[in-house]
């Protein structure tokens, strides 16, 4: 049996880090260079948060350039990393009886894209992206998590991209030095502190969490992919932070490594 891999949620931040070498892409290489290479990545992304649960089934996934306003040069980054029907068919039985769709319209958004390309940069693991279904709530995507952990011991990678906190609203574009707000701080002190104690529970409720969190997870797109990543944590398995740090103030670029 192969030995199992980690599993790794990813704050990817500005789509620019995409393009950028700075001490968070630099965090991302290292953890592509000091584990074990996997077969496939099965990868959940903030940015396909749609109604249902789906599967990339397609063997060549378009790389979708998913927001406004950059240079051009974000909109030539191609990422041509394979796809991998076998596992997404894999995905589909061991998520039965929840109905999980075979997607052939969506490709590789840049929350995938984006930290991959730094992780993996030859494009030579193939990837299946896993929807987030918008209508469940955090409770349902902690347990989908759990059901999928197995995939550790056959050589997939579970990886989620997010942002444990993100509040665009509060985000100074362009100054990556911006002081980090208090709330957002505060918040990220305690998600570490109950991460380390594996005390999980409040991080699936974190609606009651009170006003930190409300600040922190606006929307619960960013904060999801997460649940995905420590639902597979093992008995006794080290919970780490490869990359640390918050960007304009109000977007934690933490990434969360389990084993
Ligand atoms: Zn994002």
């Amino acid at each position: 049996m192969a030995a199992m891999l980690p599993a790794i949620f990813l704050g990817h931040g500005n789509p620019m880090n995409a393009l950028l070498n700075n001490r968070y892409t630099e965090g991302w290489r290292r953890f592509g260079q000091e584990t074990a290479k996997p077969r496939a990545v099965l990868a959940v992304s903030a940015h396909w948060f749609v109604p249902g649960t789906a599967v990339t089934i397609t063997t060549v996934p378009k790389t979708i350039h998913d927001f406004g306003g950059f240079p051009r040069e974000l909109y030539q980054v191609q990422y041509p990393a394979p796809g991998d029907p076998e596992l997404a068919r894999q995905v589909q039985k061991m998520l039965a009886p929840l109905p999980v769709r075979l997607d052939e319209s969506w490709g590789f958004d840049h929350g995938t894209w984006s930290v991959l390309r730094h992780v993996y940069p030859d494009a030579d693991v193939p990837i299946v992206q896993l929807s987030i279904d918008e209508t469940q709530p955090a409770s349902f995507h902690f347990e989908l998590g759990r059901k999928l952990a197995p995939l550790r011991e056959e050589g997939i990678l579970i990886l989620g991209s997010g942002n444990l906190v993100h509040n665009l609203h509060a985000y100074a574009w362009g100054q990556q030095i911006a002081e980090p707000y208090d709330w957002a701080i505060r918040f990220e002190n305690m998600a570490r502190e109950r991460l380390i104690a594996g005390d999980i529970q409040p991080l699936i409720e974190y609606e009651k969490l009170g006003r930190d969190a409300q600040l922190c997870i606006p929307t619960p797109d960013h904060y999801l992919p997460l649940l995905y990543v420590i639902a597979g944590r093992q008995q006794g398995e080290v919970i780490s932070f490869p990359v640390e740090g918050v960007d304009g103030g109000s977007i934690s670029m933490l990434a969360v490594q389990v084993g």
